[in-house]
Formats: structure tokens, sequence, C-alpha cells
């Protein structure tokens, strides 16, 4: 039994492997898992940030409660250093092995990135910024908490603020380039209909979209924030080939689709990868 279960994940592999090669305008839909496996937390799971922040759990902060514009003018300092603590978090971390397949990817093909991820990995591992919608903003830009100006700019430093672990505070926040007030995370937070967005990104994506991609690849989608479902579900309607990578089953039920692979992201990319490697020769011989 078990066998066979491993030769069928080796046929779907195979598949979607042929997919992807045959692919020109492939879409990619990255979510939290991919994330993950570059250890990046997604505080779905309560109980991982309970344990990270003992101090919001004495106040009974949610991740919900402080990732939001109401967080950013009641409980500053929470705020503040949560988002902080992820700024570090993230810059300690790297962009995993699956986020270099994609780019080489790319580089052959007139694709797509459309991420709800917030930690600018995609970037960072050297995609082309205009070939990327990070839809729900990025924590490597700012804007005005009380959006005196709907620009935003980028802010890299690590560490930005002052971060006391101990009791999850901050201070010396970040300051409007144009009012001098307080700035906030360039991100679509909950409750937060201040978030200025990102035209430039979303004229791209809106240009790519214009036609159905031929190939959409949704990566670590989570049943709590399902963006990237819908996207996959709108296309696969009108005749786009869905490739679905998730380590757990529930993971397809919005999709639904029959290349399912039931991996994480980064082990899936790099066994695509190894598979296509013949095909892809000459960049496989300079790597090495
Ligand atoms: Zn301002």
């Amino acid at each position: 039994m078990r066998k066979g279960l491993a030769v069928a994940a080796r046929e779907m592999l195979r598949e979607v492997s042929r997919l992807i090669e045959k692919s020109r305008r492939p879409l990619f839909l990255t979510s939290a898992g991919m994330s993950a496996d570059s250890n990046i937390p997604t505080f779905r799971d309560k109980d991982g940030y309970w344990k990270n922040f003992p101090p919001f759990k004495e106040k009974n902060l949610e991740a919900q409660d402080l990732a939001s514009p109401w967080a950013f003018r009641n409980e500053l300092p929470h705020a503040w250093a949560f988002y902080e603590w992820r700024r570090r978090n993230a810059r300690a971390n790297q962009p995993h092995e699956g986020y270099r397949v994609i780019n080489k990817w790319l580089r052959r093909r007139d694709g797509f990135i459309h991420t709800t991820n917030t930690d600018g990995l995609h970037l960072r591992s050297g995609c082309r910024d205009d070939r990327i919608l990070e839809v729900h903003g990025s924590m490597w830009r700012l804007q005005c908490l009380d959006v005196c100006t709907r620009e935003f700019w980028e802010e890299h430093s690590v560490p930005l603020c002052d971060l006391d672990t101990a009791t999850m505070t901050a201070s010396n926040y970040p300051a409007c380039k144009n009012c001098r007030g307080i700035a906030r995370p360039h991100i679509l937070m909950f409750g937060d209909g201040e978030y200025s967005g990102h035209p430039a990104q979303e004229k791209s994506f809106a240009r790519f979209a214009q036609e159905p991609p031929d190939l959409a690849v949704l990566v670590g989608s989570s049943g709590a924030v399902p963006t990237n479902d819908y996207i996959a579900l709108h296309f696969m309607e009108r005749g786009t080939p869905v490739v679905n990578i998730n380590p757990t089953s529930s993971g397809n039920r919005i999709v639904n689709t029959e290349y399912f692979l039931e991996m994480k992201g980064e082990a899936a990319f790099v066994e695509l990868e190894r598979i296509a490697g013949d095909d892809d020769g000459d960049e496989e011989l300079r790597r090495r």
C-alpha cells in the first residue's frame, strides 16, 4: 500500500513537471506555507504565537488584534513590537531553495508571482520587481499611520525600533516622511481601510491577468486566508490547469484540482527541478 502511494506521488510529480515545462505564462500563487519553510511563523497557530510572546498572552492580545490600525493607535508599543520582531525574524532567515527554483523558471517564461506573504522573501531572492504583486503589502515598506499622503517608502533597517523582548514593547518608532507623525508597516492589516496599496505592482498584475495564465501553481495556502485559492479557482473556471502544493489534504478543498502534490513547498520545487534537470542542463552546469 505504502509503495503504491509512493509510485502515485512520483507519477504526479512527473505530470506536474511536464505541465511546468510546457507552460509559457505560469502564475505562482504563494501563501503562508511557502514562508513557513523559511522559518517564518504564520501566527495562525495560536499556541505557537502565545509561546513566542508571553506578554501578549497576559494581556490577551491576539495576533489579529495587534496586526491592525486600531492597535497602532491604542497599543502602539505592542503593535510596533510585533512587527519589529517579525522584521528581525525575517532578516535572520533566508529564502529557501523553492524561491530560487521559481525565479529560474521565470527567467525563461512570461510568468508572474502573486503572494499573500509580507516577508519580502520573493524580492529578496531576486525575482523581478515588475513580476510580483505582494497583495497584502510588505514589512519592508512603511506608510503614514494617519495617511496624510498615500505615499509609501522602502525601509530595510534592522533593527528599526528599539525592542524590549521581555515586555514585547517597542520604542523609537519610525516617522512619516511627510508629516513626521507615526509610520506603520505598508501592510494590509485586519480591519484596515487605510492601507495605501501598491499601484505599480497592482498594475503589473492587472496587465498579466488580462489573459488567463496557461498554468496556476498554488503553494502553501491556508484555509484561514484563501485569497490565492479563489484566484486559482477563477482561472481554473476559464480553462487554466491548477497545480496545488500543500502538505495537508484539506488544503485542496477549495480548488479541488487533480494536480495535487501533498508536499511542502520547498520539497516540491526541489523535486520538480530535479525531474526537469536534463532540460535545464546548461543552467545546472553553471551552478556546479
Ligand atoms: Zn504623515
